[in-house]
């Protein structure tokens, strides 16, 4: 089965671990502050935290953002439920506003549409690694005075108007979960440019103590204080030191997944059957996802049975995502997609095709023949 998406790693990457594990930090040391250097700076921020999951860097980014009772983030129903629940994490409230149709990322008419006076953050997603409309969501958020945590999980290489996604947002949150651009493992870092909100993501991971063992030993001293309340949400040296051997190739990946999705819009385009993800002009997406949408009126049968013809052809295709306050959690929270037409209706035809850097021209090709051989045997007549 070709998977939807796959870690590459390679001898350098293995000779790297080895060697982080040969010396005397192996959790947080020298190689956590190289990897948020390098981080940081390829995505031209001033300021990069590590933390230990993407999950635990929205987390983080809910606490520095001032995400607590009473508030509310509005944010996308079409994406992963991570970053919906880190609202609920710090007992605020998340909001769901439609999204476009083009891109599938929130809409920032709908968004303003949404805003009261406890919204305190705007959550948007860069959906299968296509820009959010940050411009929009900068305008909204000085006009009221709100936070934007920049949900980039999809996006990393992406480019906004020719910046780099990472340093457009008061805060952006990566993962390095192995499926995304590159990994750590488990992993994930915000980039932002305040100080004061650096200082904050760095508490948080920390427990909420305002230094940390190595600076503790670099002053020889034992004195620390809890200030808030933080968890440990570190990451390792260890996996910082796969962090940066993968860095050193994300350029190198993204230009291949631009041109797997570039081959398979060529390869699809004559199906009508099968809608080709649009890109606006004035982002470069970096293609975490490749998202089709079938034109279900033209097709016999529903996309379960297109997913599992699709499946038993030995192509991993995937569904990103349940809407998440359909979920059953949401739904006992008392949420609906009630009001969200267009999240409800785009969704229920999205399937996601195989996209990663290892994947050859070949295996695109494949996918795109198993997918006409599909379409054309479910064609309805
Ligand atoms: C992967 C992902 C996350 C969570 O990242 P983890 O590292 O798996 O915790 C959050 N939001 C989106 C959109 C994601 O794709």
């Amino acid at each position: 089965m070709l998977p939807y998406g796959h870690q590459t790693i390679d001898e350098f990457d293995i000779r790297a671990v080895a060697e982080a594990l040969d010396k005397d930090w192996i959790t947080s040391g020298p190689l956590v502050e190289e990897f948020e250097d390098a981080f940081a700076e390829t995505v031209g921020a001033r300021h990069a935290i590590a933390v230990s999951s993407g999950t635990a860097a929205l987390h983080a980014a809910a606490f520095a953002g001032g995400l607590g009772p009473g508030a509310e983030a509005v944010t996308s129903p079409l994406t992963f439920v991570a970053t919906a629940n880190c609202a609920l994490y710090q007992g605020a409230r998340p909001v769901f506003a439609d999204v476009s149709p083009d891109t599938l990322n929130l809409d920032p008419d709908q968004v303003a549409s949404q805003l009261t006076e406890r919204t305190r953050a705007l959550l948007p997603v860069d959906y299968g690694g296509h820009a959010a409309e940050l411009d929009a969501f900068a305008a909204l958020a000085d006009r009221h005075g709100l936070v934007v945590i920049e949900d980039a999980c999809h996006a990393l290489g992406a480019e906004y108007r020719g910046r780099p996604v990472g340093s457009l947002a008061h805060m952006t949150v990566f993962s390095f979960h192995p499926v995304k651009h590159i990994t750590t493992g488990e992993g994930g870092i915000v980039t932002t440019d305040d100080p004061q909100l650096a200082r904050r993501l760095r508490l948080f991971r920390n427990h909420g103590i305002d230094s940390d063992a190595r600076q503790r030993q670099q002053e020889a001293t034992w004195v620390y204080g809890m200030v808030a309340l933080g968890y440990n949400y570190r990451l390792t040296d260890v996996q910082c030191a796969l962090g940066l051997s993968q860095l050193a190739k994300l350029g190198r990946w993204v230009e291949r997944r631009r041109a797997i999705a570039t081959r398979y819009s060529a390869a699809l385009a004559d199906i009508p059957e099968v809608e080709l993800p649009q890109v606006l002009p004035w982002c470069r997406p970096s293609w975490h996802l490749y998202v089709v949408r079938l034109r279900l009126e033209l097709l016999a049968v529903g996309r379960m049975e297109v997913f599992r013809a699709l499946r038993a052809e030995n192509i991993g295709v995937n569904v990103h995502y349940p809407l998440v306050p359909r979920h059953p959690y949401y739904q006992e929270l008392g949420y609906s997609s009630d009001g969200l037409p267009v999240a409800e209706r785009e969704q229920s035809r999205l399937l996601s095709l195989p996209i990663f850097p290892a994947m050859s021209d070949g295996d695109v090709d494949d996918v795109a023949e198993g997918i006409r051989k599909v379409v054309t045997a479910c064609r309805a007549r």
